[in-house]
């Protein structure tokens, strides 16, 4: 099968199982900007390749905890998500739901941010939040200087995903949490290959043993990263497990 086979096509049954070994690693997969094109929506190419991942698959983002959880229920996979970018943590096996942060300070954060004449650039209604536990995003149209500077008096930091600004305590990663839900399915951390695009999947990249940046990756990422594929978004992932498949043949 050449490349474009598998990037344009939706290999299923028998084709798919060839393609998928056995031996593949347990994954740890951002969602925004690796299983997503760039206009946010999920390519569909990437869901046959996780719906059948065969080892353990860990959806790890900086979005809210509805976002990965219903991803992990329409894949038809067990609910194992690391959302808020490590702040929230399910293991759905074992009935897990952890969470770490400052959900108070990061409010204080956005209050003062306000306070000083700046939105979080977010509608009225906002999504972003709503469901958010743990930290708070601020849209990227907003400043980012002033928000460092509040964030820092505060304890906390930012973290930019390229989706948004997230205000969050500074001991809480992906990869952090990537420990924990590893620890509470029995699995070592660094047995995992993690694929992912910006500076919150460095935490990542660094407990995992495989790392994997898509071509649309930033700086952080990029340097973090073990690889960094030739496509970008969700052709990047498709390229990410055509590696990781090279490495068990
Ligand atoms: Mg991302």
């Amino acid at each position: 099968m050449t490349r474009d086979d598998h990037e344009m096509g939706l290999p299923a049954g028998e084709e798919l199982t060839e393609l998928l070994p056995d031996s593949l690693p347990p994954l740890a997969v951002d969602i925004d900007g690796t299983l997503t094109g760039p206009d946010r929506g999920l390519d569909p190419r990437v869901m046959p390749v996780c719906r059948s991942w065969p080892s353990t698959l860990i959806v790890a983002t900086g979005k809210s905890m509805p976002y990965p959880v219903a991803l992990c229920e329409f894949l038809g996979r067990e609910t194992l998500v690391i959302a808020e970018n490590g702040g929230v943590v399910i293991s759905g096996p074992t009935e897990s739901i952890q969470f770490e942060g400052s959900p108070e300070r990061a409010q204080a954060v956005v209050e003062a941010y306000r306070a000083e004449g700046y939105t979080t650039g977010w509608p009225e209604t906002d999504l972003v939040n709503r469901w958010r536990e743990t930290e708070l995003a601020v849209s990227r149209e907003s400043p980012l200087p002033p928000l460092e500077r509040i964030a820092d008096e505060h304890g906390l930091t930012v973290v930019d995903t390229g989706y948004a600004y997230h205000v969050k305590s500074p001991d809480v990663s992906k990869g952090n949490a990537l420990r924990t839900l590893a620890g509470e399915l029995g699995l070592d951390p660094e047995a995992f290959a993690a694929v992912g695009d910006s500076q919150n999947d460095v935490s990542t990249f660094e407990v995992a043993n495989r790392a994997i940046a898509v071509g649309n990756a930033d700086d952080a990422a990029r340097a973090a990263a073990d690889r960094v594929t030739a496509g970008t978004y969700g052709a990047g992932f498709l390229d990410a497990v055509h590696l990781l498949r090279e490495s068990v043949d």
